[in-house]
């Protein structure tokens, strides 16, 4: 048989005999003018996970965006990555994780107060049959504020109104502290001052946690800093499984799986930030670890392979059952 190519395709009577064919009815069909929910199910051991999807934004970047490399490799990279040259892809995932006594969210949304293209979080709980008023427990990785703004609303209105917040203690120390608030640059005082419209009133939910200790049972947290100072990722375990929640260890993978050495603009320690995703990413390789990133595509999970430059992140396969 030869081989199939677009000639030998268009010249081919399947595409002919399409040509010629026509809806039965008649009539045209109404087009659906939306996506549809962005809700993925999968399961650790006895617990079920539902990933669900916030939304994306296209981050502008400029040359300054990766530290340590030359913009003209941020852009090759971009750019075999089939990304707008200009602008970091940046998903947002967010995971329920129903261990079967308890509901818990890991990180929450943009709460659509960053960019129009993300904010889907509330539907999504909605369209997977998920009350918020029902989640026990917010877990958070880090206070950048595509993590934490979904506790609330614009007009600071609880979106988790039952669920207690635990934190990571190293992330709440650095942040809270007004002397390093006072010492941020300008554009990161409003960091400072998102996460105190976020806390400030409702501290008496927040707990905070040492990284190494259990969030939850089946949920250790695990220290993973240089994003931020207390940025923390989780491992779920539940019977023999097991699903680490890698949370910003690296942003799209397309970039900084590929890059594992890239000091993103974002990162507050660059060199720790690198380190850790080394660290992390050796792990859950050599393990063959299932994996989960907040920006990684749609539903985030999957696994890691080492390369010779770096790590390939290998998605998930969907799967029709749990
Ligand atoms: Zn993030």
């Amino acid at each position: 048989m030869p081989p199939i190519n677009r000639r030998t395709l268009l010249a081919g009577s399947a595409l002919t005999a399409l040509a010629g064919s026509h809806d039965p009815a008649g009539a045209a069909a109404a087009p659906a003018e939306k996506q549809s929910p962005g809700i993925y199910r999968y399961k650790i051991g006895t617990f079920e996970l539902t990933a669900l999807y916030d939304g994306i934004w296209y981050r502008p970047i400029t040359d300054k965006f990766i530290r340590n490399a030359p913009f003209a490799e941020v852009e090759n990279a971009l750019a075999q990555a089939f990304m707008p040259a200009d602008k970091l892809t940046t998903p947002f995932t967010t995971l329920i994780v129903n261990t079967g006594k308890k509901l818990i969210l890991i990180d929450t949304g943009t709460g659509g107060q960053i960019t129009p293209s993300a904010g889907a979080l509330r539907d999504n709980l909605v369209a997977a049959g998920i009350n918020p008023k029902a989640v026990d427990l917010i877990v958070i990785s880090h206070f950048h504020p595509d993590h934490i703004n979904g506790i609330k609303d614009k007009n600071n209105g609880l979106l988790f109104a039952n669920a207690e917040i635990a934190v990571p203690a190293p992330e709440w120390n650095f942040w809270m502290d007004d002397t390093n608030l006072q010492a941020a640059p300008a554009d990161l005082k409003l960091t400072f001052l998102n996460q105190r419209r976020i806390f400030s009133d409702i501290v008496r939910n927040v707990r905070r946690f040492d990284p190494g200790t259990e969030v939850a049972p089946g949920i250790l947290s695990i220290e993973a800093p240089g994003h931020t100072p207390g940025h923390t990722v989780f491992a779920v375990h539940s019977g023999d499984q097991s699903l680490m929640v890698l949370g910003d260890t690296a942003q799209h993978p397309a970039v900084f799986a590929r890059h594992p050495d890239w000091q993103a603009a974002f990162d507050i320690d660059g060199d720790a930030a690198v380190a850790t995703r080394k660290r992390l990413f050796d792990r859950a390789a050599a393990d063959r670890m299932l994996v989960t990133g907040y920006h990684f595509p749609f539903p985030a999970c999957g696994h890691l392979i080492k390369t010779a430059t770096g790590y390939e992140h290998v998605a998930a396969e969907w799967q029709p059952k749990l």
